[in-house]
């Protein structure tokens, strides 16, 4: 089915997915829409991944809103990383020296609970004008050397938007790196289209896709094939996850996770911390088991199949080691 088509028949009613998974929404301590601000959405293609009748799923956990979400400490809150943008009306957020991020859309294939950007207003920063600010302050300022196109996930935009930004980006000479951060590859395979990897092969600046996996059942065969086309394509495979309790916070999970993402050609990368987001603190894994799981899976991988563990501070000048916070 064409991707676009695929996306439309998202489950966006918990009763609908429930139905599928052979669960009884009275058994499951559900949120109704209503109740949270951030919609509730999962594509067919991850939502086949979950295991049917099995109320912990971790994938399902991952897209389940709950009432857990209303709990609140003090220390969630809406914005838990502080970005700032660029410059007034702009797309483009300030990150680290060298780089810079460039929100190319709000939307998502998919709602995950945890997301630092559940509540993030997207609304000024995705509109024409702020993105042709936001080339403008890239073409000044010779320090960016890679931009970083994020989201929501740039890769909901068809591939003649993003064979667009491909070009503006292309014609500034300082601009040396594009990385992609995106979901979809993993949630929606069909996205990996022929044209996307054309655009893949064709662009002169160098590219890497950083794809998005918390659990190994998150791979299935139409997954693995998508990913494979994208590495053909040139492409350099990262994958960043988020711990999470109750999903993937122990280390056998993990350690699968290194090795099927390793055997599907992407090298694991970050394994954040979870960002402190209102409504997902029932998410958190303390610092000190964190640790704990760092050193065992430091005995059981080999070294470049060990993501880096890491929190992102507000104000600092680079995403920080776990043994260093
Ligand atoms: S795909 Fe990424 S940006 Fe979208 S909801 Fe999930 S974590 Fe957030």
């Amino acid at each position: 089915m064409n991707w676009r088509k695929e996306l439309v028949s998202s489950y966006t009613r918990i009763e609908d997915l429930l139905s599928l998974l052979e669960l009884d929404i009275n058994q499951i301590d559900a949120l109704i829409s209503a109740e949270t601000h951030f919609p509730f959405k999962v594509t067919q293609a991850y939502a086949s991944r979950i295991k049917l009748r099995d109320p912990n799923d971790p994938l399902l956990l991952q897209v389940l809103p709950t009432s857990s979400e209303l709990v609140n400490p003090l220390n969630f809150v809406d914005d838990p990383v502080e970005e700032e943008p660029f410059e007034k009306d702009s797309s483009l957020l300030k990150k680290y020296h060298g780089r810079a991020l460039l929100i190319a859309t709000g939307a998502c294939a998919i709602n995950c609970r945890y997301c630092f950007r559940r509540a993030f207003p997207y609304q000024h920063m995705v509109r024409t004008q702020a993105l042709e600010n936001a080339f403008e302050q890239i073409s000044r300022d010779l320090s960016i050397k890679e931009v970083i196109l994020s989201g929501g996930d740039p890769l909901i935009l068809d591939d003649q938007q993003l064979v667009s930004i491909f070009e503006s980006l292309q014609q500034i000479k300082h601009v040396e790196r594009i990385r992609i951060h995106s979901r979809l590859p993993i949630v929606l395979p069909s996205r990996v289209t022929k044209q996307f990897i054309k655009l893949m092969r064709d662009t002169s600046l160098k590219t890497s896709l950083v794809v998005h996996v918390n659990h190994p059942n998150e791979l299935d065969n139409l997954t693995i094939e998508s990913l494979r086309r994208c590495k053909e394509s040139g492409l350099i495979l990262l994958n960043q996850s988020v711990l999470l309790r109750n999903i993937n916070n122990n280390a056998d999970t993990l350690t699968k996770l290194s090795e099927v993402l390793f055997s599907a050609g992407v090298l694991p990368y970050y394994m954040h911390l979870l960002d402190r987001v209102k409504g997902a603190s029932h998410f958190e894994v303390s610092d000190t088991e964190a640790l704990g799981l760092e050193a065992q899976l430091r005995i059981r991988l080999p070294g470049y199949l060990m993501p880096t563990f890491v929190r992102e501070i507000s104000k600092k000048g680079s995403k920080i080691p776990l043994a260093q916070i």
